[in-house]
């Protein structure tokens, strides 16, 4: 980029993120720490928040506003005193105000560009923290660490959703295994989150008019570092008892619940960036749910600059970047032409197209009439910067998709790919964190998207990496026995039973985590494919393994409910009972346990359908390893020393076939390779070979997983290209 594009605009009419942080007392810093996620990836001020009232901070989901609120400004003070904590609250809330204040030379030189007109991020969910539960799973996690990341870098970006006050569900299971599901109203004056007002200091609701009616959406900001996340809310008086319910639940509900959730965060998201003052350079449909989005910046185009149709679709479309995130056909929404009509109606009217016009953008093949509208085709026909979340998913996506291309070879087919990472911060153990600080370069911190800085994980004493390892472990296994008892009181079981799960699992036994949605694709069932086999190597008795599990099936997915059951009804096989643990309700705070403190992340994906997956990229940046099948981002990273791999990377046309060979190839993994190297000791009783291996894969990956690294790709490859309105220059594969 050169110097006069380095517009060093300033000029954003987003409120500061400095606002309100004018603390005078102990109690309102804490609150204003409380009040920005920021808090949530510094271990300095979580310990700070823990240290207040450890067993309230976990009965309260980690959520400081609810712990506080329990709290007196007495109260407070004289827990500080006692506890010594005010130079600690001091010193976080100076950090907490110096990182709002500046701006990282990164996002200065780099997307200064962006300045004035920042990036508008669209997601359906957004994971940032267990006590804000306003996602799902991966999807969501990914935009949390997108934003978080953006932070860092000082990417001038605002992000746009929807505010669930039931969220997604709770999960139990009852006594025979089967999925229980329990919707709890979250309590808003917990959430760290405060009306958006416009310029004119009112709170901002936004309207859109409908076939059949009006929905009223209010809209919320919550701040997550330096970057503003607005989260639209149809629970306002105005609308009906129904409407109002229409945000309650996050992939809740209908096809038509569907589409007006899509309605409210597509159209009304860009309303209420109008609303606020704020006018984008690029929009960013972070898969397909909001590309309503474009067709209101369509209508807006029109109206602010006196374009046609055509032209306005067009300059929409050469700043619209979109991510498409699964080769599942049923994360690909679909809607029939009455719904279409209904809800759409009244903005094609000022679009001045016709239904069929309008059908057409959503459809493969436009004159179709049978052919639903794909929200994803439409993401796809107005964007200029498509991509996928892996190389290998960017060719899947690329021969999914060619029909919409039919004059292109498949190779030609403008979709690239940008790989998915997560946020260190968040998912590096404190603890791992701490040793890295001593055998790291200074600062390395601010420098994680280097590969050079993490070389330095191989002078780290291998002695004191695996004690690091093995604590953590011990804590996630104190974890686990903690919530699988519960589990078992909770389901009125014996006290022989409770008394059973506070012992399960033996720190010195190869731990093997597997934590994910239980989609049938993801085959979490693939290592019970040969019980009496598994049998086997859960009870050797000189190298045994054990298992956790954790993960929800979608309320309406029956299958994935069976794996869980399955799964969950094996600690009544003596063969695997107090070997096999499955924590129910999976969340950010079980994956962190989880990712933390096991051995081995097990990954058994039916390839090609994992777009990436990411929850293996927050175990190895805690030198957990990887044992995965060859997809998503493991087809990429693998390098035949820094994990494991099932398969050859390869699949069969006929699934039976893939799962057959996928199957014998992991216990074979398995037997020959994982367990041997976990138990090979030296006479200190170090795993040598296993370490070597935690560092090659901590020094060879963590840098090319982050999120750091994913959000400067998207800045350099998408943002810029579409800021400045030219073509992608995503297709690099
Ligand atoms: C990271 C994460 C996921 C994503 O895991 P995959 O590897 O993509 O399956 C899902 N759920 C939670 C709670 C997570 O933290």
């Amino acid at each position: 980029m050169s110097q006069t594009e380095i517009a060093l605009n300033q000029s954003r009419k987003e409120p500061p993120a400095t606002l309100g942080l004018t603390a005078e007392n102990l109690y309102e810093k804490c609150m204003a720490l409380a009040r920005n996620l920021w808090w949530t990836w510094q271990p300095e001020v979580i310990n700070l928040f823990r240290d207040l009232d450890p067993i309230r901070w976990r009965q309260l989901d980690h959520n400081p506003i609810a712990l506080l609120s329990e709290f007196t400004p007495e109260r407070l003070e004289m827990r500080a005193a006692e506890l010594v904590l005010h130079s600690r609250i001091n010193h976080a809330f100076r950090r907490l105000k110096e990182y709002l204040s500046e701006t990282p030379l990164w996002g200065r030189t780099r997307s200064g560009v962006l300045g004035s007109k920042p990036v508008a991020y669209f997601s359906l969910e957004f994971g940032v923290h267990e006590s804000v539960p306003i996602y799902s799973g991966g999807l969501g996690v990914l935009s949390g660490d997108h934003i978080k990341s953006a932070s860092a870098l000082g990417v001038p970006l605002v992000a746009v959703g929807l505010f669930y006050d039931q969220g997604y569900f709770k999960q139990h299971l009852d006594i025979n295994g089967w999925q229980q599901e329990e919707y709890i109203n979250i309590k808003v004056e917990n959430l760290p989150m405060e009306p958006a007002r416009g310029p004119d200091g009112k709170p901002i609701t936004v309207e859109i008019q409908t076939r059949t009616g009006r929905l009223l959406a209010k809209v919320w900001l919550m701040r997550v570092g330096r970057v503003n996340l607005y989260l639209l809310d149809c629970d306002v008086p105005g609308n009906s008892p129904e409407d109002r319910e229409l945000t309650a639940r996050l992939y809740g509900g209908d096809n038509r619940t569907r589409i007006r959730q899509e309605l409210v965060a597509g159209v009304g998201g860009v309303r209420a960036l109008r609303a606020l003052g704020i006018y984008p350079g690029v929009y960013h449909l972070n898969e397909g749910h909001s590309a309503f989005a474009t067709l209101e910046a369509t209508r807006m185009v029109m109206k602010d600059d006196g374009k046609t149709f055509d032209e306005a679709l067009r300059e929409v479309a050469r700043h619209t970047v979109f991510t498409t995130h699964t080769p599942v056909p049923a994360g690909h929404d679909r809607f029939d032409r009455n719904l279409v009509e209904e809800h759409l109606g009244p903005l094609r009217d000022e679009l001045g197209i016709s239904l069929e016009q309008f059908m057409g953008l959503g459809r493969v093949e436009p004159q179709n009439e049978h052919e639903p509208f794909c929200m994803t085709v439409l993401a796809l026909k107005l964007s200029r910067h498509a991509n996928a979340v892996s190389n290998l998913h960017g060719y899947t996506s690329r021969r999914m998709w060619s029909h919409l291309w039919p004059w292109r070879v498949e190779e030609e087919v403008p979709i690239g790919h940008i790989t998915n990472g997560v946020h260190i911060e968040s998912w590096l153990a404190w603890q791992m964190q701490q040793l890295f600080d001593r055998y790291f370069p200074v600062g390395w911190m601010s420098r994680m998207g280097e590969p050079e800085v993490w070389q330095a994980v191989h002078n780290i004493d291998p002695g004191e990496l695996w004690e690091t390892h093995y604590s953590l472990k011990n804590l996630l296994l104190a974890f686990v026995r903690r919530r699988v008892s519960r589990q078992c009181r909770r389901r009125s079981e014996s006290d022989e039973a409770v008394e059973a799960a506070r012992n399960i699992l033996d720190p010195n036994t190869l731990t093997i985590g597997f934590g994910r949605r239980f989609a049938t694709y993801k085959r979490a069932d693939l290592i019970l494919t040969d019980l009496e086999r598994l049998a086997r190597l859960v009870n050797d008795p000189q190298r045994p393994i054990q298992l956790v599990f954790a993960g929800k099936a979608h309320p309406a997915d029956e299958p994935g409910k069976h794996l869980i059951k399955r799964i969950a009804s094996l600690r009544h096989d003596p063969r695997f009972a107090g070997r096999v643990a499955f924590i129910e309700d999976y969340d950010i705070n079980v994956c962190r346990h989880l990712v933390q403190g096991v051995d081995v992340w097990l990954n058994t994906p039916r390839r090609p359908l994992e777009a990436s997956g990411t929850s293996g990229q927050k175990a190895v940046l805690n030198g957990v390893l990887h044992l995965s099948v060859l997809d998503g981002w493991w087809a990429e990273a693998y390098d035949g020393s820094n994990g494991f791999a099932i398969g050859r990377g390869t699949h069969h046309s006929d699934p039976q076939v893939t799962d057959a060979r996928d199957a014998a190839d992991l216990y074979r993994v398995l037997e020959q390779e994982v367990i041997p190297l976990y138990y090979d000791r030296d006479i200190d009783g170090l795993p040598r070979a296993w370490i070597k291996r935690m560092m090659n894969s901590i020094s060879s990956l963590a840098w090319r997983f982050s999120a750091q690294r994913m959000v400067a790709d998207y800045v350099q490859h998408a943002y810029l290209p579409a800021a400045g309105g030219t073509s992608c220059d995503m297709n690099f594969r």
